[in-house]
């Protein structure tokens, strides 16, 4: 694996030539292996043509779209490091984070292009706006595919040269670029596949974003290295979803916590043939149980697998391998992959291993950690300790048995009341048992006498109007321990969520708290 991303992912692209490598799931459009393979290398000589040099930060501005994965491997062949951005950022957002990463490049889509200008304006220092389709003024991707400059000799140190900067997803604060590697996400890469191995005849739905780490790994890269077919979806539209699983015969389904909601409960999955599907990942944010169970059974699949990972962790540290997921407790995030090592300690004091079954911070070593937190040595070092263990900031416990890590919530995200501990995405889990709820969110809001307790935030499903804040808290107490109970309760439109799929409580708490 110690080859640059481009190399590790692409490597066998000949070898598969004509099997469809990409498809975009709204037209049918196909990308084969042997053209992706040729494709990037071109554009590759056209982006070192155009002035693209090592070490030059390339932002990568785009939804989902065929053509993402040739603009990612081109950049990186030409020696740049890529920053995936959010296609919904606005300028301003954009602009922070060009600045932040002082890149130098972007290449983008038509329909974003203005957005881009703007970022650009506001940052200073972009030398150049490429476009993936075409658009007056611009270099396109598609004029590069005829370039006749010679293909870049750029020499790659896949330990020591940043490959990608994703921005942490940004739940807990400002989104840091996290610079990872060519060997960290390469060697992540091949430290997964053993649990859950892709290939040619496997076709993989990427309706997550490829510009967030959990897309990129297991939608763009991990499918792409072994010759399976990657259906591209530019965001989630239920029903597109669920159409393009069917027509497209899927067998993989890489997704987050509200899509699994979704699978279980929406009317409109009943209406597909899904019989394709062969297993469903979850990862990214907490997944209950029971909801997953509802999931598969409706499905009739094995259960709903979960991974577990963080942008620092280039992603990956836990998975259910797929030859596992019958025998795998319901609820766990898996068990620990090959060539890493894990500790749970003790809250209170750091310096404390915890046993099995108790629940502590986890901490993570091994050769995915990232490199850092690009200009933030302090918030790396914050991170990582002297020894590199990297302090996940997630509160999780490991099964006695089989070595099962179950994750509880973020340390930041528990809420204290009167010495008790609360996670609330424990009563997220049980708010969406209740048959008039179409989803919650719990955050901490601080109460008269000073006390942090739990809020829940609701959305009522259509066919329960009437239900009231009293019901619900009924629902809570008659269920839990008696300081888990949710002490208020307010109804919303719609739960405010990161592009992973992770609940924004600061925004829902920014709302409830007085100001
Ligand atoms: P920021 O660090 O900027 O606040 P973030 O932590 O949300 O953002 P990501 O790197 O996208 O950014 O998310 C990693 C986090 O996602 C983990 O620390 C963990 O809290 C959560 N997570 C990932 N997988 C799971 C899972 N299977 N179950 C529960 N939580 C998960
Ligand atoms: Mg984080």
């Amino acid at each position: 694996v110690d080859l640059p991303i481009h190399e590790a992912v692409l490597g066998r692209a000949a070898e598969f030539g004509t099997t469809p490598a990409l498809i975009d799931g709204t037209d049918g459009t196909t990308l084969t292996y042997e053209q992706v393979d040729r494709f990037h290398r071109r554009v590759a000589a056209a982006l070192a043509e155009a002035g693209v040099r090592k070490g030059d930060v390339l932002a990568l501005h785009s939804p989902n779209t065929i053509a993402f994965p040739t603009a990612f491997y081109a950049a990186t062949r030409a020696g740049a490091s890529v920053t995936t951005v959010h296609p919904l950022a606005t300028a301003e957002e954009f602009g922070k984070q060009l600045k932040d990463s002082a890149a130098r490049w972007i290449v983008t889509v038509s329909p974003l292009l203005d957005t881009a200008r703007r970022a650009a304006g506001l940052a200073g220092g972009v030398r150049e706006i490429f476009v993936c389709d075409s658009a007056p003024g611009h270099r396109s991707l598609i004029d590069m595919l005829a370039s006749a400059a010679p293909e870049p000799r750029v020499a790659i140190d896949p330990a020591e040269d940043v490959a990608a900067l994703p921005y942490s997803s940004g739940t807990t604060g400002v989104p840091k670029g996290v610079m990872l590697t060519h060997r960290q996400i390469a060697t992540n890469l091949a430290q997964l596949e053993p649990a859950v191995p892709a290939g040619p005849g496997d076709r993989i739905l990427a309706v997550l974003p490829f510009f967030h780490i959990y897309g990129l790994t297991a939608l763009m890269n991990a499918p792409l290295r072994h010759g399976a077919t990657v259906v591209v979806l530019p965001r989630f539209d239920l029903e597109t979803f669920l159409a393009a699983i069917q027509n497209h015969r899927i067998t993989g389904l890489y997704v987050a916590p509200p899509i699994v909601l979704a699978l279980a409960k929406h009317p409109l999955v009943a209406a597909y043939d899904l019989s394709s599907l062969r297993y469903v990942i979850s990862a990214a944010a907490p997944l209950d149980a029971k909801l997953a169970a509802a999931c598969s059974a409706r499905l009739g699949l094995p259960p709903v697998g979960q991974a577990y990972g963080m942008t620092e962790l280039s992603p990956g540290t836990h998975v259910v391998p797929l030859d596992a997921m019958r025998e795998a407790p319901p609820g766990t995030v898996g068990r620990l992959i090959a060539g890493t090592e894990m500790r749970i300690v003790s809250l209170d004091d750091p310096s404390r291993d915890l046993g099995p079954g108790e629940s502590g911070e986890i901490l993570i070593r091994g050769p995915q950690v990232m490199k850092g937190y690009l200009g933030r040595p302090d918030s790396t070092a914050a991170m990582i300790d002297e020894d590199g263990w990297l302090h996940t900031g997630d509160v999780g416990h490991v099964d006695g048995g089989g070595g099962w890590l179950f994750v509880v919530d973020r340390v930041k995200e528990l809420i204290k009341y009167k010495g008790f501990q609360v996670a609330p995405a424990e009563l997220e889990a049980l708010l969406l048992t209740h048959p008039g709820i179409a989803d919650a969110a719990v955050v901490g809001v601080h109460d008269d006498d000073g006390n942090e307790v739990p809020h829940a935030c609701v959305v009522r499903r259509p066919t329960a109007p009437g239900l009231s804040e009293g019901e619900v808290m009924m629902y809570v107490a008659e269920r839990v321990a008696p300081y888990k109970r949710v002490r208020h309760v307010t109804f919303i439109d719609g739960v405010p969520r990161a592009a992973s799929g992770k609940i924004l409580r600061r925004e829902l708490r920014a709302r409830k708290e007085p100001s």
